[in-house]
């Protein structure tokens, strides 16, 4: 497989990257990859860069983007932040991603048994992470069952997962709200902008 061309990455759509994205983490799953030569890709882009998705992920060491999709140098843009939400510089990548260096999706990737998230539930502080933490709060007050304080910890990984879900869910209307150069790109289909979950234990990304 060859890194993506200016040529090559005009012709993907943002429907196109999604069944690009659906398909590594399918290689992925089976235990599979695309043959592609690292140390030839890094040759083939040293001119240039032509990424067709931009996948905004957790830093957990159990969820890079590039292993669980499959791909390789010159294919995504990767951000990671602990629990994946943006602020202003993350959207600041995301519209230098999209509108400036081409890419077609952006993807909010959550993951099950997020620590980020099982602090935000605890309501955890420790030094800059208590300020990180706060801005996962929000997800964790949106999500209404169980209403059982007892229930709402990290120790109910049901709980969680649901907040992690909202917490993708979340940070996508934040994307909507704050960028009005992703809104537009979208609403004009050059880009789509989707939420997902990685499983931990199996190693699939579900695509909302
Ligand atoms: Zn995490």
């Amino acid at each position: 497989m060859k890194a993506h061309t200016q040529e090559t990455q005009a012709t993907i759509t943002p429907e196109k990257s999604i069944q690009f994205l659906k398909e590594g983490n399918q290689r992925f799953q089976n235990n599979l990859k695309a043959n592609r030569n690292l140390l030839e890709q890094v040759n083939d882009t040293s001119e240039g860069q032509f990424p067709f998705a931009t996948i905004l992920s957790c830093i957990d060491s159990r969820v890079s983007a590039e292993l669980v999709f499959d791909q390789g140098l010159g294919d995504i843009f990767s951000v990671r932040i602990a629990g994946n939400f943006v602020n202003e510089d993350i959207l600041g990548s995301m519209e230098f991603a999209c509108k400036l260096a081409g890419t077609k999706v952006i993807v909010v990737l959550g993951h099950t048994s997020c620590g980020a998230i099982k602090g935000a539930c605890d309501h955890a502080e420790l030094g800059n992470l208590t300020k990180l933490i706060e801005k996962i709060t929000p997800a964790v007050n949106a999500v209404e069952a169980p209403k059982d304080e007892a229930l709402r910890t990290s120790k109910n990984l049901d709980f969680v997962d649901e907040v992690a879900k909202k917490n993708v869910e979340l940070t996508i209307d934040r994307i909507h709200a704050e960028s009005p150069i992703l809104s537009e790109m979208e609403k004009n289909g050059e880009i789509k902008i989707v939420g997902a979950m990685y499983d931990i234990s199996t190693g699939a990304v579900e695509f909302y």
